[in-house]
């Protein structure tokens, strides 16, 4: 197994997209089998070496950032198995923790096949995403990585590799866990007893409910139960044809109708397997978004309060009706017909995804010319909340003159707020005002992370949805997985409800 020890050989493994700082290791370890992950780990376990697990480094909570010890890098682990297409369409396929998702996704296409999880940016690791529940535009439509897992390899510091297979192991009704090793060994543990936020996405702390199956225990557990070293994934038919549009409103009012009706239609034809409107990406952009993006995007029109980008799957025959049919919603809802944009070839639909990715780069760019770094939510609300949250969300960054753009997932309730602040002055403002949000949205029901998880950077907002004991609970469930407490320290919950590696 290669080892880096050289300083200047790791440091691209000390950070991630977080920008995250104080990261420090002393070696960087490159497994090339789920065998040498196990033994590493065990090692590492008994010598109370902390270990940090290693992805593209695209995570945007700190996940990855080590603070001592070894970083397990998992970019050697990146062979894709056969692609199965079954009789109906579907298929799945194993990939290794260290493919690229973006190699997977084109892989699956060339075979006719859609591997749906898409977060935004492909060059993370496909263990990077089953370990982050990682989402994205298309989760409207499709859910999160989770339902796309079909079985999980994981490598334990016990110095286990376990095998999980969706539908084959299940906690008890009472909350037990009881997972068989080998040689009559065995994980015993409890459950969580916290009730999980009845959002469409869910992304902070460990997925748990009486009799849940197992597997989903792992995926979103962030490095912090054992190392996923390969996943076998399901694949859908890859759709014929998409139709995509950039629509603009006068009003908000407008927009907020706009996307009620797009997304009570899209779940009725869902419901009846019908042929009408389903999106399968409704994302908003509000009027400080869109006057970020008219510098480099001219033709977004002046007395637009803000817009909606919408995708839907399309096929020869349902092509026609499907445009008349959004087009009529798009009418019905006053939108600005004439100056939105609408697209179903190839070259359409890329400018219209460049339109949205800009927004996140203009910002950093911004960002940078203030010397300030950018404070981002990703906190989603139950359906009959997010009205009230939007409107919090304004009110608030209004009041405190705060300058902010608010874009995202609207079809989930789940929209990133991010604050803009001009100095060090302003810099403490929007924390602050990130603490009421989350406040907020935890009174109303909501999580306060819907996809990026909590990382090492948000654990203070898990304390806030969780409180003190249910923390407490997912620190013991580490225990029973980790018994020396080696892996991924610092994510998830606070070092603090953990004992120092080793000394168990
Ligand atoms: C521009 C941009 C846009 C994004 N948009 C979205 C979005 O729309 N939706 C969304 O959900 N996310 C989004 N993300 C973040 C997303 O979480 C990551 O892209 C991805 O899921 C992490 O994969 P990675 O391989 O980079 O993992 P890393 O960053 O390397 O690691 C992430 C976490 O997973 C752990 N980990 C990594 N691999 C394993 C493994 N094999 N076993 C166990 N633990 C492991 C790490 O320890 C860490 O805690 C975005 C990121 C960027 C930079």
């Amino acid at each position: 197994m290669l080892i880096k020890e050289e300083q200047d050989e790791i440091q691209s493994f000390l950070t991630d997209a977080s920008n995250t700082g104080g990261g420090r290791a002393e070696r960087v370890l490159f497994p090339e089998s789920a065998e040498e992950v196990a033994g590493a780990l065990a090692e590492a376990s008994r010598a109370g070496t902390p270990v940090t697990v290693a992805g593209a480094g695209t995570g945007i909570v700190g996940g990855r950032v080590p603070y001592g010890g070894a970083v397990l890098s998992t970019e050697r682990l990146n062979r894709v198995g056969e692609f199965v297409r079954e009789e109906d369409g579907r298929g799945f396929a194993t990939a290794g923790a260290g493919v690229v998702l973006g190699d997977f996704q084109r892989e699956a296409k060339a075979r006719g096949l859609l591997y749906p999880p898409d977060p935004t940016e492909w060059s993370c690791f496909i263990g990077g995403t089953v370990a982050t529940n990682a989402s994205g535009a298309r989760t409207f439509r499709y859910g999160p990585t989770r339902r796309y897992v079909r079985a999980l390899q994981v490598a334990l510091t016990t110095g286990d590799l376990l095998e999980v297979r969706r539908g084959e192991m299940f906690a008890g009704a009472d909350g037990s866990v009881e997972i068989p090793l080998g040689g009559g060994r065995k994980i015993e543990a409890r459950l969580p007893t916290y009730t999980m936020p009845a959002t469409h996405k869910h992304a902070a702390g460990y997925f748990a409910h009486p009799d849940m199956d197992l597997i989903d225990l792992f995926i979103g557990s962030e490095g912090t139960l054992g190392v996923v070293t390969e996943a076998e994934l399901a694949l859908l038919p890859q759709p014929e044809g998409v139709l995509a549009g950039v629509v603009f409103f006068k009003t908000e009012e407008h927009l907020l109708a706009f996307v009620r009706d797009a997304r009570e239609r899209s779940l009725e034809t869902r419901a009846e397997k019908g042929e009408g409107i389903d999106a399968r990406a409704l994302e908003y952009f509000d009027g400080e978004a869109l006057k970020f993006l008219r510098e480099r995007y001219p033709l977004v029109p002046a007395g637009a309060a803000g817009a909606v980008f919408f995708e839907q799957e399309t096929t020869d025959q349902t092509e026609e009706a499907l445009m008349g049919e959004w087009l009529g919603l798009v009418e019905k809802h006053e939108a600005l017909a004439e100056e939105s944009w609408f697209g179903t070839n190839e070259s359409d639909r890329a400018e219209m995804r460049a339109f949205r990715h800009a927004l996140p780069v203009m910002v950093n760019e911004w960002l940078a010319r203030q010397g300030q770094r950018k404070v981002s939510t990703d906190m989603a609300v139950p359906d009959d909340k997010f009205p009230e949250m939007l409107r919090f969300y304004k009110e608030t960054l209004r009041a405190g003159r705060l300058a902010y753009v608010i874009f995202g997932h609207i079809g989930d309730n789940h929209v990133h707020v991010n604050i803009l602040p001009r100095d060090a002055a302003e810099a403490v403002a929007a924390r602050e005002t990130y603490g009421r949000f989350v406040e907020r949205a935890v009174r109303l029901g909501g999580t306060v992370s819907a996809e990026h998880g909590v990382g090492k950077i948000k654990r203070e907002y898990l304390r806030a949805l969780y409180g003190e004991r249910h923390l407490r609970e997912m620190a013991e469930l580490k225990r029973a997985f980790d018994p020396a407490c080696v892996l991924g320290r610092g994510n998830v919950f606070p070092e603090e409800f953990l004992p120092a590696p080793g000394g168990n």
